[in-house]
């Protein structure tokens, strides 16, 4: 009800009295005064004279209705331990494709190797639960169209510069602004989930405790609605899911990558490769040319740019 109120507030951009709102959702005055003070106590800026009421601010809040076409698979939460685990619960619920937790703050977010994430608030933090009809051995293009549209919407909606370090970092000026993680759940030769985890520093500032980090307050010099980056991501991607799209993906990322064409060393619990990056098959993996001219494929490790 309190997405319903908000939405005619916002669609009429004028004053509504308690009385008419009250009739249009059948609803008692007192119950609307409710709903309207719960909407002012989550940050709304809504006024009241005796007119009635209209709203002025709409806060940067991640409630449900605020993604009018999307309101029924996002789950918001002011602090959860990890949007990931959260998400796990839910899919092995059978939530649908698509389905999103968001999350103010995490008290244990967490990136690869169950490295800490920093989750400041500030910050956005989600996890999708997507359900796609690719077979397992492509569900790494999955992973692969989540970093390139984040990265495509810094681009081109932020002006940032912002390119993919393989496999899914995301780093503007040679700084972090996101990390990506995902886990898989498949029964014999099927994905059951895909669950992609995504932090993006945007009005928080973690450099004090992680120096190579950056957020797009600090780039850009000004607070950045969540929501606006949040819609946007969610559109780009789920564009980039399409069956008729999704084979392109692999070719475009190439494109938004910083990693190709450089030295790198590739450092896994077993091993240290050093070569020159130079191509993602059609797996995934990265081809490093060694200095023996051999070329390696790498299907996984940390990757540091020399
Ligand atoms: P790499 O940066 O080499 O790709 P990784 O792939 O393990 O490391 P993730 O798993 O995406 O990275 O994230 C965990 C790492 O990211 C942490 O070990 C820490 O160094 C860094 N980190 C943690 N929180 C943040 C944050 N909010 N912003 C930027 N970097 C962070």
């Amino acid at each position: 009800m309190k997405g319903c109120i908000l939405k005619r507030l916002k669609s009429e951009n004028t004053v509504l009295s308690e009385k008419q709102l009250g009739k249009e959702f059948d609803i008692s005055e007192s119950s609307v005064q409710n709903y309207i003070h719960e909407l002012q106590e989550a940050g709304y800026d809504i006024s009241r004279s005796p007119a009635g009421y209209r709203l002025i601010n709409a806060p940067d809040v991640l409630f449900p209705w605020e993604f009018e076409k999307r309101e029924a698979l996002i789950h918001y939460f002011p602090e959860v331990d990890s949007t990931m685990d959260v998400a796990r619960k839910m899919a092995k619920d059978h939530c649908p494709h698509f389905t999103v937790v968001i999350a103010d703050r995490q008290t244990k977010g967490r990136g690869r190797l169950k490295r800490k994430w920093i989750s400041e608030k500030g910050g956005l933090y989600f996890t999708i639960v997507l359900r796609p009809d690719v077979p397992i051995s492509m569900a790494h293009t999955v992973n692969f169209g989540a970093s390139l549209s984040l990265a495509r919407i810094l681009q081109d909606h932020f002006a940032l510069h912002a390119r993919v370090k393989w496999p899914n970092d995301i780093f503007v000026d040679d700084k972090k602004i996101s990390g990506l993680l995902s886990e898989m759940e498949t029964d014999e030769d099927r994905i059951v989930f895909v669950n992609i985890g995504i932090g993006i520093n945007v009005n928080n500032d973690p450099a004090s405790e992680e120096p190579n980090a950056t957020s797009l307050k600090s780039l850009l010099g000004k607070n950045v609605l969540r929501k606006t980056i949040l819609s946007l991501f969610l559109d780009e991607f789920e564009n980039s899911l399409i069956p008729s799209t999704i084979p392109a993906i692999m070719n475009q990322w190439k494109q938004y990558t910083m990693t190709l064409g450089r030295d790198v060393r590739i450092v896994t619990s077993r091993e240290t490769t050093e070569g020159t990056a130079i191509d993602i098959d059609e797996s995934g993996a990265l081809l490093l040319k060694l200095h023996d001219g051999t070329i390696k494929k790498i299907l996984y490790g940390d990757c540091f740019i020399r």
